[in-house]
Parts: C-alpha cells; sequence; structure tokens
C-alpha cells in the first residue's frame, strides 16, 4: 500500500483552484503547492524544520512516512573552522534518511536531499563539507533529528536502553538498543566535557567519594564527583587512587573545599592540592560506632543474664532530684519470698529445686561470676550451671505464669486431683510411716497436706511435701476416708488465706553485645536530646502548646540530622508520640535498673556511653578546642579501639577541623548520588559500564524544561 498524500492532494486543490475560481494554470500550480506545503505542515507538525529545506512529497509506504526535503540554501557554515562559505561544491545533491518523532504510532523518516559547500578559509583543514541545520540534523552523518534524540533521550535514561528500544518501537520508531545506547553515550559524554572544561571554573565545592561498581571488587572502584552547590554530578571516573584524585581535581581552577570520607587517597590528593579537606561527619560518626560496637563486641561476654524485676532491686525515690535512684544491686530475693512463690506456682520437688537454683545461679551471675566460680561456690556441677544458665529466662517465665494462675483462679490447684499410681508401694512402707499418728491426727483436725508437711519436718521428717501428699492419698485409699482427704484437700489453700498479694514479678534478660550496643546508643541520644532540650527550653516561650515544644525537643534538629545513630534512625519515633502510648514510669524504671546493673557489671558500659557523649559534644557544638581536649583524653585510652579512634582524628586533624568548622559541608549528596549510580547499574541489567553510567546520571540530572523550550521555541 503506497499512498501519496501530496500529488492526490495536489491534484484536488490545482483543480478546485482551475475550475472554481478559474486561476490560470500556473498561477494555480503555485497556489496549489503553498496551501498544500501549509496543510501538510500543519498535519505532521513540521514547524522544527528549517526554512532552507523545501518539503517536496510526504508518502506512506504502509509501514512509515516518508517525507522528502530539498535544500534551498545559500550558504552554510564550515563544521571544522566555523567559518560561513557561500561556495557550492556541485548541484548534485545527496539524499540521505534521517528519523524524527513517529506521527499517530507510525515512524516518520525524512528524505533531505543536501548541499555541499567548499570551505573558503585556507587554513581549514576541511575542504568540502554537507551541510548541517543546527536544531534539526545537526551532524553529518546523524541519522536522527535533534527532536528525536532528545525523546529517546527521554524515555532511556529512565530506563534500560534494551527496554527504552522497545518501547521506542511500540510508538513509532525504528530504533535499536545499541543505537539507544549510543545516543546516550554521545550526549553525556558532551556533558562529562562541558563540566570538567567548559564550565569547571564554576566549580568551587566537590564531594569525592568511591564505589565499586561490583560488590567487594577493588578492580571495578570507581571515583564520584559531585559539585556540592548544585549537587550535581560532575563525572565518574575509574580508579581510586591518589594520583588519579588530584588529577581529577586539578581540572577545577577555582576549586576551594573538597568534602571526602576518611580515604587515605582523596586526603593526599586535595593536600597535595592545596585545598580544604573536609572529613564527612558521617563517616566520623559512622566509624565512632563502629569503635564502641566493636570494643563491646570483645569486651563482654555472648550472652549477659540480666534480672528484671523490682523484686531485685531496691529502688528509692530521691525526693529532692525527684530521681529514682538504685540504691542496691542486685538485691536478691528473700527465703520467705522465694517460699511463697513456690507454693503459689505450686511445684514438685523437683521443680522447687530447679527454680531455687536457677535463682542462685542467677544472682550470682548478676555479680559477674563466672560458670566455674558459680559452681565453686554453689556445688552444682559447672555443666548444670550453664544448662540453668541458659535455660533462666524460661524457667522465670514459667514460674510466673503459675503464679498468674493461681492469683486468676487460687482452687485451680486444688482441682486437679492428685492421683497416686496402682503399682505405688503400700503405705506402711512409707518414708512417712513413722509419722502416722501426727498425720491422722493433723488430718482430722482439716489440715491441708502443705501444713501436714511443715509439721513432720519439724519433727525431723525429710523429704519433700510431695511425699507427704502422696502418703495421705495412700491412706485415704487403704483405709476408704478418701472422701474426708478430698475435702481436706480443697482447703490446702487455707494455706493462703486470705489470699496473698501477688509477688513481684521477676524475670531474665539475655542481652548480646548488639543489644548492649544499642543501649548505650540509646543513652547517648537521650543525652543529646536532653542537651537540646535545655537549650530549646531556654529560649522556648511558655506556651500553651507544651506538647509541641516537647516535640520539638526531642526530635533532632535537622541541621544534626546526620549525626544520627544508624540503628537508631526509626520511623517511628520521628512521628508525633501518641502522648497516651509515652513511656510508663515502671517501665522506665525497670531500664534505668537494667542499664544500672549492666554498668555496675560491666563497666566498659559506661565508659562506652562516656566516649559518645564526649564525642558529641565537640560535635554538635562544632567546638574545635573540644575536639582537642577529646584527641588527648582517648589517645591513650585503655580501650585500644577508642585510641584507634582518637588517634586517626589526630592524623586527620586539619580536615576533621574543617568539618567542625564547615558544618553545612557533608558528602550526604555524594552517598545519595552512588545510591542513584548502583540503582542504575541495576537497572541496565547490571552490565552498564563507567561511561555508560556517567552519561546516564548526568543526563537524568539536566533541567527539564531546557527541552521543552526548543520544542516550543
Ligand atoms: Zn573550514
Amino acid at each position: 500500500m503506497y499512498i501519496n498524500y501530496q500529488e492526490s492532494l495536489f491534484e484536488i486543490i490545482f483543480t478546485t483552484a482551475v475550475e472554481m475560481l478559474g486561476v490560470a494554470y500556473e498561477a494555480a500550480a503555485d497556489f496549489a503547492q503553498v496551501v498544500l506545503s501549509k496543510i501538510t505542515g500543519f498535519i505532521f507538525r513540521f514547524d522544527h524544520v528549517p526554512n532552507q529545506l523545501i518539503l517536496k512529497d510526504v508518502a506512506y509506504d504502509g509501514e512509515r512516512f516518508i517525507a522528502t526535503w530539498e535544500s534551498v540554501s545559500t550558504q552554510a557554515d564550515c563544521p571544522v573552522c566555523g567559518k560561513t562559505s557561500q561556495k557550492e561544491h556541485s548541484s548534485y545533491k545527496y539524499g540521505e534518511m534521517v528519523q524524527d518523532v513517529g506521527i499517530a504510532r507510525l515512524p516518520l523518516w525524512h528524505c533531505i536531499y543536501r548541499k555541499r559547500y567548499i570551505c573558503t578559509n585556507d587554513h581549514c583543514i576541511c575542504v568540502k563539507f554537507m551541510e548541517t541545520f543546527p536544531g534539526f540534523v545537526e551532524m553529518r552523518y546523524s541519522r536522527m533529528t535533534v527532536n528525536f534524540v532528545d525523546h529517546v533521550l527521554d524515555t532511556a535514561v529512565n530506563t534500560s536502553s534494551v527496554a527504552a528500544a522497545k518501547i521506542l518501537n511500540s510508538q513509532g520508531a525504528e530504533i535499536s538498543a545499541n543505537t539507544v545506547t549510543r545516543a546516550i553515550l554521545r550526549r553525556g559524554a558532551s556533558q562529562v566535557e562541558k563540566n570538567f572544561y567548559d564550565n569547571a571554573g564554576d566549580v568551587e565545592k566537590i564531594g569525592i567519594d568511591d564505589i565499586n561498581l561490583r560488590k567487594g571488587d577493588s578492580s571495578t572502584s570507581c571515583m564520584v564527583l559531585v559539585n556540592l552547590e548544585t549537587k550535581k554530578l560532575l563525572g565518574i571516573l575509574r580508579g581510586t587512587t591518589g594520583d588519579t584524585a588530584q588529577q581529577a581535581l586539578a581540572m577545577f581552577p577555582n576549586l576551594k573545599i573538597v568534602s571526602r570520607d576518611r580515604g587515605t587517597a582523596m586526603a593526599s590528593a586535595a593536600n597535595a592540592l592545596g585545598k580544604k579537606s573536609v572529613a564527612d561527619r558521617f563517616h566520623i560518626t559512622a566509624n565512632m560506632h563502629e569503635a564502641i560496637e566493636r570494643t563491646l563486641h570483645e569486651m563482654l561476654p555472648k550472652s549477659m543474664y540480666i534480672p528484671v524485676g523490682n523484686a531485685w532491686f531496691c529502688i528509692s525515690n530521691d525526693t529532692e532530684s525527684g530521681q529514682t535512684v538504685l540504691t542496691e544491686i542486685p538485691a536478691s530475693l528473700t527465703e520467705e519470698d522465694i517460699k511463697k512463690r513456690v507454693r503459689m506456682a505450686n511445684l514438685s520437688s523437683q521443680a522447687e529445686r530447679k527454680y531455687r537454683d536457677t535463682l542462685r545461679v542467677l544472682e550470682l551471675t548478676a555479680q559477674g561470676k563466672y560458670a566455674e566460680e558459680i559452681s565453686g561456690i554453689t556445688g552444682i556441677p559447672v555443666d548444670k550451671v550453664r544448662s540453668l544458665r541458659s535455660g533462666m529466662r524460661e524457667t522465670a517465665s514459667a514460674v510466673e505464669k503459675k503464679i498468674d494462675e493461681f492469683m486468676a483462679d487460687p482452687r485451680s490447684n486444688v482441682k486437679k486431683q492428685k492421683s497416686v499410681t496402682t503399682s505405688a508401694q503400700h503405705s506402711s512402707k512409707s518414708k512417712v510411716e513413722p509419722y502416722r499418728d501426727t498425720v491422722e491426727a493433723m488430718l482430722k483436725e482439716g489440715k491441708s497436706h502443705w501444713a501436714i508437711h511443715e509439721e513432720l519436718c519439724k519433727q525431723g521428717f525429710v523429704g519433700s511435701h510431695s511425699t507427704v501428699d502422696n502418703y495421705i492419698i495412700k491412706l485415704g485409699r487403704e483405709n476408704g476416708v478418701y472422701r474426708e482427704i478430698e475435702e481436706d484437700r480443697s482447703a490446702a489453700n487455707d494455706y493462703f488465706v486470705p489470699l496473698p498479694e501477688r509477688p513481684q514479678r521477676i524475670s531474665v534478660r539475655i542481652y548480646s553485645a548488639k543489644t548492649v550496643y544499642n543501649r548505650v546508643l540509646a543513652r547517648i541520644r537521650d543525652h543529646r536530646d536532653a542537651k537540646n532540650g535545655e537549650h530549646e527550653g531556654s529560649e522556648a516561650e511558655p506556651s500553651d502548646h507544651a506538647l509541641d515544644s516537647k516535640k520539638k525537643s526531642s526530635a533532632i534538629p535537622a541541621s544534626n540530622r546526620m549525626n544520627l545513630p544508624l540503628n537508631l534512625v526509626d520511623v517511628l519515633n520521628w512521628r508525633d508520640p501518641d502522648p497516651l502510648e509515652s513511656k510508663k514510669p515502671k517501665d522506665a524504671d525497670i531500664e534505668s535498673s537494667v542499664d544500672s546493673l549492666i554498668g555496675s557489671m560491666y563497666p566498659v558500659f559506661g565508659h562506652m556511653i562516656q566516649f559518645g557523649i564526649d564525642y558529641h559534644n565537640f560535635m554538635d557544638n562544632n567546638n574545635v578546642a573540644g575536639l582537642h581536649e577529646f584527641i588527648e583524653k582517648y589517645k591513650g585510652d585503655s580501650c585500644w579501639r577508642l585510641a584507634k579512634f582518637a588517634k586517626g582524628l589526630q592524623m586527620d586533624i586539619d580536615a576533621v577541623t574543617n568539618t567542625l568548622l564547615y558544618p553545612d559541608i557533608s558528602n550526604g549528596v555524594v552517598e545519595g548520588m552512588n545510591n542513584a549510580v548502583k540503582c542504575d547499574k541495576r537497572v541496565c541489567g547490571g552490565r552498564a559500564k563507567v561511561d555508560l553510567l556517567t552519561a546516564r546520571t548526568v543526563l537524568r540530572q539536566l533541567p527539564e524544561p531546557s527541552g521543552a523550550d526548543a520544542k516550543t521555541a
């Protein structure tokens, strides 16, 4: 199917003009030509085609539109020297196909007959050249119009080249993925060139960082340069050696400040060029956290067993400061208390022994004793100590659960009718037999087996209460007094009349070095929050927006967000906290008592908190004198990692000082750029090389409106 719109339309207009208006043939032909080109231009939106080109024909060959153009230009600029030439090479015109943005999902091609000119500049190496059309077809061998390239790039920078080619083809273009890639590379390279040569003088602040394109593969390491003022990528360079960095930075004559992470290659490059380098706040803080975390991992046992519950501690309220003060840690449970718990939980003698042993082991563990020492003190075998210790949490919570059940229904213990197997020995063979008279007498009095057991113990009986209990059941069976005994059993809880108060809950928490690390960070943050609160409280007006001001004080100010401990970037905490759900004071007591207990067991805990607080004291206030004090204080620290951190600051003292002097400079933009680049690489199926990634990133940052302006202009 071949349709030539041009010819059929020309026919219609021409005949109409001749027949209806009676125009002469020649004038009618001219008229038809002009009207035709205007209509076609309107339909196909040819307004971006320069005036030197005359539309000869538009045809549809069943797959694409083809517009034929002929150049009527009288002059052209030499592509090498730029000199305008009016000397045509010959009258022969070369028809070449150039693709444009498709119409109605069909491809549109221009067949352009161009002229050749001769360069009139004697010093130019160019002899003859093909004319080009700025804004339309800008290069000699270009097979795409400028509009089409823009369209391709708009699509391509937001997806992979392969996907972009698919999308474009479905929208009426004839293009391959490779062509898309080449278009990106060409446009991107010219932009990077502008960044490094034409506009290099505008750059004053640079953020520099290295990334590995393949994880853990240093052969793919690249250097990312970002203009910190415009927040735009300048370029990605292969290699991260000091030489590369130095060469790259030397390209920018007006460069004043280089922000970098703590890599030594970058540091030496910046120093060699005499630029001010700023160590990134984020990385220093990250290093500080790392020092704390590793120290804790080295100095703390794998798991720490912390008894929790008010029963363990004597907490008194200091009336002067209004604060809860822990006076004694850890207090052990009294014998009376343990006895009460055992009775309430209705533990068997075996379970009771385990519970008591567990409590003892827990107490000694909380004093910082090792399994061997505990074994020596208590006489429990080491293996048993270990197994008790690892099961502490379960043992303690099981007893608490049983006590809860008892409190909910005190008679539940009784309902569980205890039975003795039929194969059991006769009562006369029991250990309790010598005390038979006492037992029978007490049963008649209506005493419970608990009471009987206690009485027998006073008389010298050695054995558990369940032995006594079993004996009583056997007696009942053998003598037919079962009913009486059952009644007696229901009176068992007379022991607890009146119903006692619920004993304090106790539980065991198992902490790893990691959780302790989180607690350290939390304490450091609390300290900083408190400081910020004081600071803001002094200037805050006493308004009715008490809640608002509280919220404000607890939020970390925007300027210091970079220092936020990474593990604590808790999305929930950044929201407005529900006032009802705010910390219950009791929990706070427990939490603070846990902290003091950890602190007393492991002094390194407090040491780390102090370290963090000292760090933030100078970092948050950008206090240079504080930095020097900090280094002096910690460079000989007993924890070698802290000392190493302090010495690291000292070695990099200029850059770290600059960090404090230029608080608004940060490498955050560069880190974000790294993320974008890595994400882009994955979009491209993970195969994109440095140049393509650079081109894509740079193109994506180009201001959007410029393309739109060009189209409307
Ligand atoms: Zn020339």
